[in-house]
């Protein structure tokens, strides 16, 4: 199993000099979070090449780090080294990626192509999206090519992955995204056909090795690394759940064990899967083992993604460091000095679900987040981090804004026991509702006090 290097390793590497260049105060504290992940090399300014390129060897994740771009947006995918997202693993998100087949009707797949970059889900200060499109354009004529990709850069700047049938197709396309690092992908009928003759040029791009057998893929990624292409993405059509299971876990555990064949990022296109929760179901384990890149279905409905987006959010944050908002003041919507307060705490989550529900009423608010540390109300009120001089000196913090004597102040039902205490200090307290979704009734009911 991968052994994480240890900090005393490239602590020996370092100056020593103990000069705080780099942000922390030693060099010890800076090998700690270079072992991390925390940290680059290049934040100190004194060391050598070659102790840079050691301590990058010995810092490199298992799973290469490769990155898919457009001229707008660069993403990295890869860089793995756990099995479990409580392990230190899970560092960056498994991405989504659309099927678009560019031969199809130009309006009917402009229109998809609309229509999936209208789906943002605005959650814990993140807008999140389908990442890429994997754009199809096997068996077309290469003037074809050129034309449809230039009207689809005209509808979505998100990065791309592309498959064709053949180089030519590829060096056609590039021509039009120019300054662009899409995924290139090669199947195994090219591998098969030997119709790889000049794909050395593509070396700068990521090559996706796409087969149905994980099996030949290692021979398909021998042929790659042979040509001299190491900026693989290891892919996976198949849509048996319990196959794709075994691939992916198998190349997870094998990347771990330090075999370099396997230490590439995922891809799992889903190909020809028909039946709609078959697709979820697929989709939804992929996510958790241990895609990097996801192809969706092309059936799937737009809530089903919305779903799929929430929930990666939620797989891919560190549950050992909770989403957190900066404590303070914030306004909703048009607010006077006596707008009412919402007290809550700075777990973003729950910041996030008060803000919209307040949002919705259409009246303007005030929201206080108290510095819980990231915990939500109830977990803070247990660990006395949500106490009644907390919250009336955070509201005093903000006299400038804010009529103090006049202003309603609603505390979280939760926290129903603080009100006396804010009380007895002259503030008029009311206690909220257990859920927030029955803020709105509240806020209305004392517009009319
Ligand atoms: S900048 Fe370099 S020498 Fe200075 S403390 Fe950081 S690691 Fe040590």
């Amino acid at each position: 199993m991968f052994r994480k290097v240890q900090p005393m390793q490239i602590y020996m590497l370092l100056p020593r000099r103990n000069c705080g260049g780099c942000g922390v105060t030693t060099c010890l504290a800076f090998a700690a979070k270079l072992a991390s992940g925390e940290a680059t090399p290049d934040l100190c300014p004194f060391l050598t090449p070659q102790a840079k390129a050691k301590i990058s060897m010995l810092t490199m994740p298992p799973v290469k780090l490769v990155s898919i771009a457009s001229s707008t947006a660069s993403i990295e995918v890869g860089g793995e080294e756990g099995l479990f997202r409580h392990d230190g693993g899970f560092r960056r998100e498994a991405r989504l990626a659309y099927p678009v087949d560019l031969s199809s009707d130009v309006d009917e797949t402009m229109g998809i192509v609309s229509s999936i970059d209208s789906i943002i889900v605005e959650r814990m200060d993140s807008k999140l999206s389908v990442d890429f499109y994997l754009v199809d354009m096997r068996g077309m004529d290469l003037d074809l090519v050129e034309d449809r990709l230039k009207i689809l850069r005209t509808y979505t700047c998100k990065p791309l992955i592309l498959r064709a049938d053949s180089l030519d197709a590829y060096f056609s396309a590039l021509r039009i995204l120019k300054d662009e690092k899409p995924a290139i992908v090669v199947d195994s009928s090219m591998i098969a056909s030997e119709k790889l003759t000049g794909i050395q040029s593509l070396e700068e791009y990521p090559i996706v090795v796409l087969v149905e057998d994980i099996t030949i893929l290692d021979e398909a990624k021998a042929k790659m690394e042979v040509i001299g292409i190491d900026r693989i993405i290891l892919g996976v059509r198949c849509h048996d759940i319990g196959k794709l299971l075994r691939y992916t876990s198998v190349m997870r555990m094998k990347a771990l064990e330090g075999d370099k064949r396997f230490g590439y990022p995922i891809l799992v296109d889903l190909g020809g899967v028909i039946d709609h929760y078959e697709g979820l179901a697929t989709v939804t384990v992929s996510l958790l083992r241990y895609s990097s890149i996801v192809v969706l279905p092309r059936f799937m409905r737009r809530e089903c993604i919305e779903g799929l987006l929430v929930f990666k959010q939620s797989i891919y944050t560190d549950p050992k460091k909770p989403r957190i908002v900066d404590p303070g003041m914030y306004s909703v919507g048009s607010v006077s000095r006596s707008s009412p307060i919402v007290v809550t705490s700075n777990y973003a989550l729950t910041f996030d679900i008060v803000r919209r529900v307040i949002k919705s009423s259409g009246v303007g608010c005030w929201i206080l987040a108290i510095d819980t540390g990231g915990l939500s109300v109830a977990s803070a009120i247990g660990g006395g981090r949500f106490t009644a001089r907390q919250v009336v000196e955070a509201i005093q913090a903000y006299r400038d804004r804010v009529d103090l004597d006049r202003v309603p102040i609603i505390i979280p039902g939760l926290a129903s026991n603080i009100k006396p205490e804010i009380e007895a200090l002259g503030f008029n307290v009311f206690i909220g509702p257990i859920k927030a979704r029955d803020l709105p009734m509240l806020i209305r009911s004392l517009e009319y006090r």
